[in-house]
């Protein structure tokens, strides 16, 4: 007998039950089952095979570091769509995985190296320096996947894959191969974002800008140079081979074709002046000096008027060979020294402030050099064949104009949309040591690409490895068999039968990274996309709406908050209130209600199943049980609303309203009503097992360990199997207003008596009257049975005159006869009796005076006399009262 084995003892033996549910004895023991089942593989259920797939590939966590709170929200998001799907018939697969992230985890481990031992990679040489790597990616891949199985994750372990593991390895070769044999891999010469740190190329959406004041200078290069130019960074202007000028300009427009000498700082510049109407006439002079080796306009320029390229900076940031005294000097230095040389040479015409975009490392915040290096590739504007003769480019646009997947929230197709408008040729080599080597060989200037190492003498490797998205951005097919289940245009095995996915559930800051490189990698490799729709999601804030950081401390970790509260309350506290799309903040004591929320349910349960006999036990949850009174009526109703509107909620990817209408079932109407109800009017078992049985499978994709620990305890089976009820559309809603009403009397009469402040130990009576009289007399049980201080239930025809609290609903007044002390009562009585007296005289008076009477409009007279009659009546009704 296993330690959840605890409750319901069904040969009937009283029952001893846990109080509290307490999470941290049953969650890892529940998880052992589930894995140990095999179910998580959606290769062993058992389904006909006609069943449809329902397939999530887990965005791989990046191997630098432990999961945070972010990555539990997107486990209980994903695993609650794997669960629903799995007790919907679905074939159901969620798919693990980490990421090697190539430039993170190299700069990760090279700090951790200088830290402990104040040494460079380039100090401890490339093969040692992987081994570190590879120590390091072991402990924390370690880590993940333990915290990973903690949320209750039903990750199907057997697929378990590593984007830089050897069948990935094989499919980023191949990958490479093929998009090479078509001409969309190439090498060529480019201007790159250039880490001089680390000493890498970084990819354009990888560079981040930090706005800065800056100095602008405006000089000429020499004396009896005709133009003036401005720039903040005088010491490119070595490598200028033309100055740029709007062909309209008066100013220079005779210049157009010349090439002028100078001699810039000592150095000889040949400057050809060529027109271009990009150039803006009333910004700086409305002359541009062109540096074709370390700007991408000014190389778009070079191409497009055959200028001389000349380098001036090199890979470590400084000045290179050639240039006389600035040779070896850091970029700043030698900016200075020009700007000093400039000067003194009277050449410098003007210095002014200007704040301007600074571009950064988004790995280590050193600033970019753009640098013409020779990159490996992907063209994005190459017209396939395999694409109908569209390219990378417009094959992933046409998806999402075509609607062919889905964003959610939609407002992000349209920066999917924008992103891919502008989207330039793809620099995939970067020159680190961590990731997938490029299959390429070098011989002086012959280039060899193949799976192995070409024959012959002298061929050299490439150093350089591939940009981390290469990989990442096949991981919908790589992971499942591509390209070996792939042959001559055919998918087999796992690739047939799982791809497309049918949601990539991933944070919106990755949109542009990864999901548009996932997109057009598959339709490269598949000529498909690779998920149906895209489910992305907020960042998880701290209580005061700051993003979580290591360095500022308010980072939470899951693992210390599960064994704080369990799994269940962090995946539903994470799960309802957020919305796609939407960032949302994390505070403990919302994990503590959810948590106190499981309890209820715990408590619910345990009433439930502490007076069962065996035969309730079998209750189909297909068949709805038949209801004896209102009050079984109104809940299969309510029972049968949730289903529905949960069930429609889910597929809509409202998860939050889903688990909205399960509570507000759960706690407002089963548990404050039904089961207090249930308490008077007895024998329920079949009714309340069949609720029971229809909340746990319900609850079980937002709190799986809870939900099956308790299904356990009076089935064999696992609940997380078990299939969802199926609900015809043709199902009827079984009527509960009479008993709605009911509750709303029970409401009204303990408001009434609230408001009134009467003692909860006094007993009253109550006469009905009006409309809903009949009902409320004949379920006079629950009235009384349901803590209204109600003894009995009168009907009358008309309102009793005793001092009553009086309570309405709609056309039926509820009278509560002995809630008032009739001492105090006579007190007031006599009080307003004194009231009405005076105003009766008064009014008298008036109508007795024939002036008045006389005078006065005979409508006014009339309004006179109608008040005076009430007046009486009330007195007497008063009068009755006392005498009562
Ligand atoms: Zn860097």
């Amino acid at each position: 007998m296993t330690q959840w084995h605890f409750f319901v003892n069904l040969k009937g033996m009283k029952n001893e039950l846990a109080k509290i549910y307490d999470s941290s004895l049953f969650e890892d023991s529940i998880y052992d089952k589930w894995e140990k089942s095999g179910f998580f593989n959606p290769d062993n259920l058992d389904l006909p095979e006609s069943a449809p797939t329902y397939t999530i590939i887990l965005p791989p966590p990046n191997i630098t570091a432990k999961l945070h709170m972010g990555h539990s929200a997107m486990l209980a998001i994903e695993d609650l769509m794997v669960r629903y799907h799995r007790q919907n018939g679905y074939r159901a697969l969620w798919l693990p995985g980490t990421d090697h992230a190539a430039i993170a985890t190299q700069n990760m481990v090279e700090k951790k190296i200088m830290a402990e031992t104040g040494k460079t990679r380039h100090d401890l040489g490339r093969e040692a320096f992987l081994i570190e790597v590879d120590k390091y990616i072991r402990e924390i891949q370690a880590t993940i996947l333990n915290q990973t199985r903690k949320m209750g994750a039903s990750l199907d372990w057997s697929r378990l894959a590593f984007t830089l593991d050897e069948k990935r390895q094989e499919a980023v070769k191949k990958m490479f191969l093929d998009m090479y044999a078509e001409g969309v891999i190439y090498r060529g010469e480019r201007i790159v974002n250039w880490c001089p740190r680390c000493q890498s190329t970084l990819a354009d959406d990888e560079v981040e800008y930090k706005e800065q004041t800056a100095q602008l200078y405006t000089f000429k290069y020499s004396a009896d140079f005709p133009i003036a130019i401005s720039t903040t960074r005088p010491e490119t202007k070595l490598g200028d081979t033309a100055v740029a000028v709007n062909p309209k300009d008066e100013r220079y427009k005779q210049y157009i074709g010349q090439e002028i000498a100078a001699e810039f700082c000592g150095q000889p510049l040949k400057l050809k002046i060529i027109g271009d109407y990009k150039v803006e006439m009333d910004f700086g002079t409305g002359a541009l000096g062109v540096t074709p080796a370390h700007s991408t306009v000014d190389w778009q320029m070079a191409e497009a008027n055959n200028l001389e390229i000349v380098k001036v900076i090199n890979e470590e940031g400084e000045i290179r060979d050639g240039f006389g005294g600035f040779t070896g000097l850091s970029s700043l230095a030698a900016r200075e020294k020009i700007v000093a040389e400039l000067k003194a040479a009277g050449l410098m015409i003007k210095e002014e402030e200007i704040v301007n975009n600074l571009s950064c490392c988004y790995r280590c915040g050193s600033v970019i050099e753009p640098l013409p290096s020779r990159q490996w590739f992907i063209s994005v504007d190459k017209p396939l064949a395999r694409l109908q003769g569209k390219s990378l480019k417009e094959a992933a646009l046409a998806v999402a104009t075509e609607d062919k997947i889905k964003f959610l929230p939609d407002r992000f197709g349209k920066r999917y949309r924008d992103w891919m408008e502008n989207l330039h040729d793809w620099c995939i080599s970067r020159q680190i040591w961590f990731g997938h080597s490029i299959p390429a060989w070098y011989k002086g200037e012959e280039v060899y690409v193949g799976k192995e190492a070409p024959e012959g003498e002298g061929w050299l490797p490439d150093n350089d490895t591939l940009d981390t998205w290469f990989s990442s951005g096949m991981w919908t097919f790589s992971t499942l068999g591509w390209p070996d289940n792939f042959q001559n245009g055919v998918k087999t095995g796992d690739l047939a039968r799982f791809h497309p996915t049918q949601v990539l559930e991933t944070g919106y800051e990755i949109l542009t990274l990864w999901v548009s490189r996932m997109v057009m990698m598959s339709m490269f490799a598949l000529g498909e996309v690779p998920f149906e729709t895209v489910y992305l999601h907020g960042t998880i804030l701290d209580k005061a709406g700051k993003k979580m950081s290591k360095s500022k401390g308010n980072g939470v970790d899951p693992l210390e908050v599960i064994a704080k509260y369990g799994a269940d309350a962090v995946r539903l506290s994470l799960l309802m209130g957020a919305t796609p799309g939407n960032d949302a903040r994390y505070n403990e004591e919302k994990v503590e209600s959810k948590r106190n929320f499981i309890n209820k349910l715990w408590n619910i349960s345990r009433f439930i199943l502490s007076d069962l006999d065996e035969a309730s036990l079998g209750t189909s949850v297909e068949v709805v049980p038949a209801a004896a009174t209102l009050a079984d009526r109104w809940i299969l109703g309510e029972l049968m609303a949730t289903r529905r509107t949960v069930d429609a909620a889910i597929r809509n990817f409202e998860f939050s309203n889903a688990a909205d209408d399960l509570y507000d079932f759960t706690w407002n109407k089963l548990a404050d009503w039904y089961l207090e109800a249930a308490k008077i009017e007895k024998d329920k078992a079949p009714i309340l097992i069949y609720i029971l049985k229809n909340l746990l499978i319900m609850w079980h994709p937002f709190i799986p360990y809870v939900t099956e620990v308790i299904w356990s305890s009076f089935n064999d089976d696992l609940l997380m199997t078990q299939q969802w009820p199926a609900l015809k559309e043709t199902d009827k809603i079984p009527d509960g207003d009479k008993f709605k009403f009911i509750c709303e009397a029970i409401a009204a009469i303990r408001n009434g008596r609230s408001e009134n402040k009467i003692e909860p130990a006094r007993k009253v009576k109550a006469v009905v009257v009006g409309t809903g009289a009949s009902l409320l007399s004949e379920q006079a049980a629950l009235i009384c049975g349901l803590r209204t201080g109600v003894e009995s239930v009168e009907i009358s025809e008309t309102a009793p005159i005793e001092a009553a609290i009086k309570v309405v609903i709609g056309k039926t007044e509820i009278y509560l006869l002995g809630a008032i002390d009739p001492e105090k009562e006579k007190i007031r009585l006599e009080k307003e009796k004194d009231n009405l007296l005076k105003l009766i005289s008064g009014l008298s008076a008036r109508l007795d005076n024939e002036e008045f009477v006389s005078r006065a409009p005979a409508a006014v007279v009339q309004v006179e006399k109608d008040k005076l009659a009430r007046y009486q009546a009330e007195l007497s009704n008063i009068n009755e009262a006392l005498r009562a």
